[in-house]
């Protein structure tokens, strides 16, 4: 993986790479710019207590802003890993993310959790854990209400060291996700053993849910195995009303999907979160705008 190569690196590209097009070279290098020139987002996708149908937390999913249109992660992430922007850009999200979360949780009074998604190449940094404590420290967020996601690939992948860090992370008193859980090379022995909180199945698992009876088998087995390991599971992409009754039905912890709510921009957010607190709290709305 080649890192921190300055700005006027050269890509080698590996054999069995295609060729960059002149659009990537393009956005490449403009993704340098993104950052100083204010052109990231993040948006806010809620995440649902299936039982209760509360808010629980939120998301952080990024965004840029590239000459008027919004360029999918899916393009840019590994365009900012390969060259090592990622961790600038990471340390950003991580900042603005606790930040905004802290600032709701304020406004509210709203036990908000934020979920933060964190590549492998942050995770490699020495420095990653003065990372997140910064940012805890900076905004005032407690620990517990950070989540930090980590892709299953990732930490099947570089399973020693992985454990380490996460170790080290969860020391802070923040929780950890495995994202896109059961979709990697799981190794159940090893994935027993890591220091982690929740569990976050994949969306493929949902797709076929409930008209696949094997499919529906499945996801019902992967959620009572994180129960009998005792680590919380939240389930990606609830598209249905079917889905949502589904995961009810079998116990799951916590949904997030389109059906539930799409992600969306920070005031987006903020407004459904005063919303929801204002439906769901015992408290007076005066007491809303109170420190
Ligand atoms: P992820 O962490 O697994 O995020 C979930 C993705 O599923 C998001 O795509 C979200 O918009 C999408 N999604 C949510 N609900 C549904 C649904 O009901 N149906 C379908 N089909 N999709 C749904 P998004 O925002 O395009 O992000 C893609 C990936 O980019 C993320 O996958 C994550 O791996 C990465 N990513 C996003 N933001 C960051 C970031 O700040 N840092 C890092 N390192 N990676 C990020
Ligand atoms: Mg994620
Ligand atoms: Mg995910
Ligand atoms: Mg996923």
């Amino acid at each position: 993986r080649a890192k921190n190569n300055g700005r006027n690196r050269i890509q080698v590209y590996g054999d069995q790479m295609e060729s960059p097009t002149a659009d990537t070279l393009v956005l490449e290098n403009d993704l340098y710019k993104a950052l100083e020139r204010n052109e990231l987002r993040l948006h806010y996708q809620p995440q649902f207590d299936c039982a209760t149908g509360q808010i629980t937390g939120a998301e952080a999913l990024l965004r840029w802003e590239h000459k008027g249109k919004l360029v999918s992660p899916a393009e840019f992430i590994p365009l900012a890993e390969e060259s090592g922007l990622i961790v600038e850009m990471g340390a950003w999200v991580l900042r603005e993310a606790c930040a905004k979360a802290q600032a709701w949780r304020s406004r509210t009074g709203w036990p908000l959790r934020i979920a933060v998604n964190l590549s492998a190449v942050q995770l490699d940094q020495a420095d990653i854990t003065a990372t997140v404590a910064q940012a805890l420290h900076e905004t005032g967020l407690p620990a517990t209400a950070l989540e930090l996601e980590i892709t299953e690939s990732v930490v099947v992948r570089e399973s020693l060291r992985a454990a380490d860090i996460l170790t080290e992370l969860r020391a802070l008193g923040v929780g950890i996700a495995i994202d896109d859980f059961g979709v990697g090379y799981s190794s159940f022995a090893y994935l027993r053993e890591l220091p982690v909180d929740r569990f976050k199945l994949d969306r493929s698992f949902l797709s076929a849910v409930p008209q696949s009876e094997g499919d529906s088998r499945l996801a019902a087995a992967l959620i009572a195995m994180a129960h009998r390991l005792e680590v919380g599971i939240v389930a990606e992409g609830v598209e249905t009303e079917e889905q949502n009754a589904f995961l009810r039905d079998h116990g799951c912890d916590e949904a997030q999907g389109y059906h539930l709510g799409r992600p969306m921009k920070d005031d987006a957010f903020e407004a459904l979160l005063v919303q929801h607190a204002q439906e769901r709290s015992t408290f007076k709305a005066d007491n809303l705008h109170a420190p």
